[in-house]
């Protein structure tokens, strides 16, 4: 009777300790999923992430910090940069900013900071991001706001000095000095007025707000054309179409790609000579549509080529200055050829002059018909 007793206690014992070996079972294969969601998750984030102990071993590094750290194999200042930062972060939280040499250059972010829990400390985690591209922009909008300065600088700059001197110079005795002092008054204000308005139209057209219709080829270019031969005095006679003109259409904000054509015109006659030519022209192929604006002026050094459409940019700051340009003329031209998912180009021979064409596809009309 004992015997039989003891049996099915035995028995119960077993069967308890089994349900509890299936509960553990189950709850170290929850864990595991829980683990595994858990690595997933860290691989799919944006941003690297390491995580190390509190005796400094690594228990985490996913995919991204991977990819920015390891990958670098021959820059072994990633990885130390890491480690300090990591090392730091065990304090308290910390940050730092590395510039990596490349090719291709980057620039990374590393912070760290304490990982705790009600227990006491688990540890550190760092983040690890790229912010190259953040970085980038932030120092191009440095220069820009620095080259507009500096370029409102200067025409301001002059119309204090020389409205003090006017404030000196009597009217009535000194007419000529006077004259002249108010006349540079008059064109310094013109000049800042220039840069300010220029101003206003890249940032309109940098917003890619474009009012498109559909315009004969042909009205785009003896538009431009005729706006150009209205100011441009004695140079109108050397400014001509050349060639016939398609009759095609291109559904475009004609009011800008006039514009850009302007620019291209009275930057041809600004760096040729009075009495060298200067040839507007338009070709059609079946995709796209060239609007092409010739001079036999004095040329664009090779080097200078790509950077003559960047904002600012200027061959020769002393003739650009002295013709009144703003150095955004392209910058304008090449955002508006963009907007319309096309581009500008530039074939150039020093001392021989210089071939401007602006490429418009044709299909961008259907494209934006819908
Ligand atoms: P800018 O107001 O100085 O003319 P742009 O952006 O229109 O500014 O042109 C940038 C620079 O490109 C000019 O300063 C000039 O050096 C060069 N450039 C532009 N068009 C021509 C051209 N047709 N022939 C020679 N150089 C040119």
């Amino acid at each position: 009777m004992r015997r039989r007793s003891e049996l099915e206690n035995a028995r119960s014992d077993l069967d308890r300790a089994k349900s509890e070996r299936d509960q553990y079972r189950e709850s170290a294969a929850d864990a595991m999923e829980a683990l595994e969601r858990l690595g997933a998750a860290f691989d799919a984030l944006p941003l690297g992430v390491v995580i190390v102990d509190t005796d400094g071993s690594e228990t985490l590094r996913n995919r991204e910090a991977a990819r920015l750290v390891d990958a670098r194999g021959t820059d072994a200042l990633a990885a130390r940069a890491l480690a300090d930062t990591l090392l730091e972060g065990t304090a308290g939280p910390t940050g730092r900013v590395i510039e990596l040499h490349g090719p291709p250059a980057r620039t990374l972010s590393l912070a760290a900071s304490p990982l705790t829990s009600g227990a006491g400390s688990l540890g550190t985690v760092a983040v690890v991001q790229d912010v190259t591209e953040r970085y980038r922009l932030d120092a191009v909008r440095r220069d820009f706001v620095a080259n507009v300065s500096h370029e409102l600088r200067t025409p301001i700059g002059a119309i204090v000095a020389l409205a003090d001197t006017l404030a000196s110079v009597n009217a009535a005795t000194e007419p000529d000095v006077y004259n002249r002092l108010a006349n540079r008054v008059a064109h310094e204000a013109d000049r800042a007025g220039h840069l300010i308005d220029d101003l206003l139209d890249l940032s309109r057209i940098e917003g890619g707000d474009l009012q498109r219709e559909e315009v004969p080829v042909r009205h785009l270019i003896t538009g431009s054309v005729d706006r150009v031969t209205a100011s441009a005095g004695a140079r109108s006679e050397d400014l001509s179409i050349d060639g016939d003109l398609p009759n095609s259409t291109l559904l475009v904000d004609a009011t800008q790609i006039e514009g850009a054509l302007v620019n291209l015109i009275e930057n041809a006659m600004k760096y040729s000579e009075p009495g060298t030519p200067v040839l507007v022209s338009a070709q059609e192929t079946p995709d796209r549509v060239q609007l092409i604006v010739r001079d036999r002026g004095i040329g664009i050094p090779p080097a200078d080529r790509d950077r003559i459409f960047e904002r600012f940019y200027r061959v020769d700051r002393a003739r650009s200055r002295a013709t009144g340009g703003t150095g955004l003329g392209l910058a304008i031209v090449r955002n508006v050829a963009r907007n319309h998912g096309g581009d500008v180009t530039v074939d150039s021979r020093e001392g021989e002059g210089s071939t401007f064409v602006i490429h418009l596809p044709v299909g961008a009309s259907d494209q934006i018909a819908e």
